[in-house]
């Protein structure tokens, strides 16, 4: 199977009957890495994967948007045989005891017989080493504990940062990425949020060849978010709205289309 990447959710904790809160999942040399498990999606990644397939999950922060479905997940684990035999959820610091206390008022086990669970708390500044792709994790702007992740394989390279605001010192965790997926919230901007022209400065000053904006909330349409960037995008960069479900080969990150 060719590598590549699944916009499982494009939007945030607000439904709007066409978009999940935002997740991703990567499939590299045969791996499949889940990144955020929000309300809904656990069953977009489901139907790509299956219950057995899930067995890497990082997580960028807290929020119920990025980690309400990991309840859902240990309720499915505890009632089905049909579940990985090992499953690796990373984090920042605290996820531990985050985790226990999300399942306690369902009394939902960490704990399931036949599965071995690996938490990792990684926090900014971790780089995970994976066969032939490496991860680096990084400080986000936007909780005192978001983080976003670096993706670099000899093929491609991609991050996601969750959710942050604007600082002009991810551009370096963010330096000549093929692919930046992150998010837009508002046209306005929020703190803790980038509003377009943000993202597009950040896309800029990282020298990325693309970006895919994610976390949009309901009515904000895409024609208005990219006229508020249009003036910023410079010729090398191409600019992106995704909607669920899309799938992109990582290969042809390098080409000048997706
Ligand atoms: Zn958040
Ligand atoms: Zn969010």
């Amino acid at each position: 199977m060719a590598d590549r990447l699944v916009f499982l959710g494009t939007g945030t904790g607000v439904p709007d009957g066409h978009r999940l809160p935002s997740a991703l999942l990567l499939e590299v040399d045969r791996r499949a890495w889940l990144v955020d498990l929000g309300p809904g999606v656990l069953r977009a990644a489901v139907r790509h994967l299956g219950l057995t397939g899930l067995r890497r999950i990082l997580l960028t922060h807290f929020h119920l948007d990025h980690t309400a479905d990991l309840a859902t997940l240990f309720f499915a684990l505890k009632n089905t045989r049909r579940r990985p035999r090992h499953l690796e959820i990373y984090g920042p610091p605290g996820l531990g005891r985050f985790l226990e206390t999300l399942l306690h008022p369902w009394n939902l086990p960490l704990e399931i017989p036949g599965m071995t669970l690996t938490l990792h708390e990684v926090p900014p500044g971790t780089v995970l080493e994976t066969g032939l792709l490496r991860i680096t994790v990084f400080a986000t702007l936007h909780t005192e504990e978001s983080q976003g992740y670096r993706f670099q394989h000899p093929t491609f390279s991609l991050a996601y940062t969750g959710d942050t605001g604007y600082d002009p010192s991810l551009a370096v965790a963010l330096e000549g990425v093929d692919l930046l997926v992150t998010e837009v919230s508002y046209l306005r901007p929020v703190r803790g949020h980038l509003s377009p022209l943000e993202a597009a400065l950040l896309a800029r000053a990282a020298g990325a060849r693309h970006l895919a904006v994610v976390h949009r909330y309901p009515d904000q349409p895409e024609s208005a978010l990219r006229a508020q960037m249009e003036a910023w995008i410079p010729k090398t960069l191409r600019v992106w709205f995704p909607k669920d479900g899309e799938v992109w080969p990582l290969r042809r990150l390098r080409e000048s289309g997706v």
